[in-house]
């Protein structure tokens, strides 16, 4: 009863585009060369472990060898100094901010049948639903009531869900006001699009376009998507983010799911992504993800790949220093007690308060219900308890979007790259959109922590002209309907 699209651009007869590949359409994936690195690196060596350790404290990225050097190293005592120099990293360069956002479900139909995924179309248990546009808006506004700036809308791949209709969807959500309050930044994670599709989803005004390599392994893409099904094309996926940047959408997040091949490998084909990224179009991804497998209803996610906690906090060490210019993305598929420790690694944004059930952020209250979300999440706090265990682990937890919303895209590369930026525009953007949550949506406890964090941070704006524009600030939030101030 709740299918119903009241999209006036979604016919259900559509076609899907045809697959033509990017000027740059070629499989960059070299499996002999990136195996070649990780059987010829035996990692373990700590003078020169110190020493690739000491390229990427000094911002620089890393190659594919030393990548691999990192992922052999399994000496116990030497795998800590890996997770000391993410820690160091982390601390010395990117601060202590942690970007907040929450995904939203929007359809769960799907033509593809991801061995993985409970939206797969063999499976017969779950139950179909695409949001209408009233049952859109209310999802939205119900995720402004909760303090939330910033959204991914997620889409299983259909006729249905074509690029005019994600862009639409897009334009819906941000519409919806509530008070003062409007989502500031929608990204999307979404099926490979042309270029033409890709065009049209940009013009609506999205932010990052997200899409999951899934595993860089050939033959187990081709095991876990049937090679009848769209999906099932690879090279066409590899390429999407090519033909994204071609089309001008050059914010752009790529991701493996792990647990479905081997992590070492699947971390080198991410580090190659990212690399030929780089090279082809002059700016890397904005952010990589590395979600793990999780339990699915109808779903197969027994697997001999699968990647325990040790390994996981490994190859999030690992990425963050292979890769520093790109945000590093941490979902609420993993435990709340995780979570916390691999924030220190130089994660920079997670979801919080999530729901993965279609209409889930009015409907459901507590318990998840499998049939109708895509996999089983593993952490359950609310944005508020979230909110309130950064702040009390000291990290600053941010709604910012003003890069995105000036223009200034790659924030991650301005981060790293711009002396000062940090200083400049991040930390008083992230205390300002912290400021309007703690007084907007805060729990009494959490808007006492906040403000004792904000009072403390200020302090430490050495640029006297800029600490008394942010006190100002900070006081017109706190005692008018005044918002939205950003740098
Ligand atoms: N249909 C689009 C696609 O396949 O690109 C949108 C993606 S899907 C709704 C979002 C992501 O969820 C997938 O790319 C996959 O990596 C992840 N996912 C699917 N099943 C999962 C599972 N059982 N555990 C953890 N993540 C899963
Ligand atoms: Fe469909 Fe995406 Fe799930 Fe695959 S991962 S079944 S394409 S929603």
């Amino acid at each position: 009863m709740n299918d119903t699209i009241t999209l006036p651009t979604a016919p259900k007869t559509k076609r899907m585009p045809s697959k033509t590949l990017s000027e740059n359409g070629v499989d960059f994936i070299d499996e002999d060369v990136l195996n070649g690195h990780l059987n010829v690196e035996l990692g373990n060596d700590p003078v020169r472990l110190r020493e690739i350790i000491d390229k990427s404290q000094s911002k620089t990225p890393l190659s594919l060898s030393e990548t691999a050097f990192l992922l052999k190293t399994d000496r116990p005592e030497l795998v800590e100094e890996i997770f000391t120099a993410a820690r160091q990293l982390k601390r010395d360069v990117y601060g202590r901010r942690i970007v907040l956002f929450a995904p939203l479900y929007v359809g769960n139909r799907c033509i593809n049948d991801c061995s993985y995924c409970s939206f797969r179309r063999s499976n017969p248990d779950a139950t179909r639903r695409t949001l209408s546009e009233q049952e859109l808006k209310h999802q939205v506004s119900s995720l402004l009531d909760e303090g939330h700036k910033r959204l991914i809308m997620v889409y299983g791949e259909h006729t249905n869900y074509d690029a005019d209709y994600i862009a639409e969807t897009v334009r819906q959500a941000y519409t919806v006001q509530k008070g003062l309050d409007s989502i500031r930044r929608i990204n999307i994670n979404a099926a490979p699009l042309d270029k033409e599709g890709f065009k049209k989803v940009h013009d609506a005004g999205i932010g990052t376009y997200q899409i999951f390599m899934e595993t860089y392994h050939h033959e187990t893409y081709n095991k876990v998507h049937p090679t009848n099904t769209r999906k099932g094309d690879y090279l066409y996926r590899l390429d999407a983010l090519n033909r994204a940047y071609e089309a001008g959408c050059d914010d752009v997040g790529i991701g493996a799911l792990f647990g479905l091949y081997d992590w070492r490998f699947e971390v080198m084909g991410l580090v190659k992504h990212a690399l030929f990224l780089q090279e082809k179009y002059g700016c890397g991804p904005h952010t990589i993800s590395f979600p793990r497998l999780r339990p699915a209803s109808g779903a197969e996610t027994e697997s001999e790949y699968a990647v325990n906690d040790y390994d996981f906090k490994r190859l999030v060490a690992i990425l963050r220093l292979a890769v520093p210019y790109t945000g590093m993305i941490l979902t609420a598929r993993e435990p709340a007690e995780l979570r916390k420790e691999i924030l220190e690694f130089g994660v920079s944004q997670i979801d919080a308060g999530s729901k993965i059930e279609i209409g889930g952020y009015t409907e459901i209250s507590s318990a998840q219900t499998m049939e109708r979300g895509q996999f089983e999440l593993g952490d359950h706090r609310s944005l508020d308890m979230v909110v309130g265990d950064l702040l009390e682990q000291g990290d600053i937890p941010s709604f910012c979007t003003a890069c995105y919303r000036v223009g200034r895209t790659g924030e991650q590369f301005m981060e790293f790259a711009i002396p000062g930026f940090i200083e400049k525009f991040c930390t008083p953007n992230a205390l300002l959109s912290l400021t309007e949550y703690l007084h907007d949506h805060a729990c009494p406890e959490t808007l006492k922590h906040g403000q004792k964090l904000i009072e403390k941070e200020l302090e430490t704006i050495e640029n006297k002209v800029l600490r008394r524009k942010l006190i100002d600030w900070v006081d017109r939030i706190e005692t008018s309907k005044e918002r939205d101030f950003y740098l």
